[in-house]
């Protein structure tokens, strides 16, 4: 399946010939989540997509359709050129992020939470909608970090982004940081950038002792955290892919559902 329309309907997996195929493996995802008493999620950009917020690339994301955005993501052209710091803080201030609500499908996990079944939150996004929907902090680990926070690179000053977007609204095209002059970026992880040691450890840990590891609209594509679920599935656990398109990892699966997560993660979690 190559096509890439918004919202395809499209399911992949072999139907059993009775009923809806789509349904069938809806209760068979809701039966496996339902069964496992430790549920580690890991999730991607896709669960965020109805909320607004673009991926990067799929074939409407943000880097297909302007291959030079990519440059901002990238640390050294970041740390470089003052000109990538200055499009960056822009395109910071522009971000529809900002006016993103948390949709259906995050609000089914906050209910997997609250059921005592949700051990751990691993999200590839740096929106925060996890947090937004009411998903305790404590449980999502931010595996790529967060937009919602600045961070300096010389001092390892944090603060809120809001605050450091002020100033750039107020005229400073590349706000330094306050306290030592360096170089100030979204808390993000670039390109280039390593991820943070404690969380990956924290999330494959959690992979390893969970009863089904759940992955949401990825793609399960980018290294090293997609190996979440090659990993728990070795040490035992079921699996259960909700994407809108095939991943490699469909192979690995116990359920594997198509169609729109904001319809279809409620029923899967227990919520509706
Ligand atoms: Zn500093």
């Amino acid at each position: 399946m190559l096509s890439g329309e918004a919202g395809n309907n499209v399911f992949h997996v072999i139907s059993n010939g009775k009923g809806n195929p789509m349904d069938d493996e809806v209760e068979r995802a809701r039966a496996v989540v339902g069964e496992s008493g430790r549920v580690v999620v890991l999730t991607g950009a896709g669960i965020s997509t109805e909320s607004g917020i673009p991926d990067f690339r799929g074939p409407s994301g943000v880097w297909t359709k302007d291959p030079e955005a990519e440059k901002l993501a990238t640390i050294s052209h970041y740390l470089s050129e003052p000109d990538v710091r200055r499009r960056a803080w822009r395109s910071r201030v522009d971000h529809t992020g900002w006016r993103a609500e948390p949709n259906a499908g995050h609000v089914a996990l906050v209910a997997l939470e609250a059921a005592g079944r949700l051990e751990l939150l691993v999200t590839q996004n740096v929106d925060g909608l996890h947090q937004l929907a009411g998903s305790d902090p404590g449980r999502v680990v931010e595996i790529h970090g967060t937009m919602r926070e600045a961070t300096c690179m010389s001092c390892g000053w944090r603060g809120p982004m809001q605050e450091t977007l002020d100033r750039v609204r107020a005229g400073e095209e590349d706000p330094p940081c306050l306290v030592c002059g360096g170089i100030l970026k979204s808390a993000t992880i670039s390109f280039g950038q390593s991820l943070v040691e404690a969380d990956l450890d924290r999330s494959f840990e959690a992979a390893s002792m969970c009863d089904c590891l759940l992955a949401v609209g990825t793609s399960l594509a980018v290294f090293p955290i997609a190996q979440m679920v090659p990993f728990a599935a070795a040490a035992g656990a079921r699996v259960v892919i909700v994407n809108g398109e095939p991943t490699a990892m469909d192979g690995l699966a116990d359920a594997v559902v198509g169609g729109r997560i904001s319809e279809v993660l409620g029923t899967i979690c227990g919520a509706g």
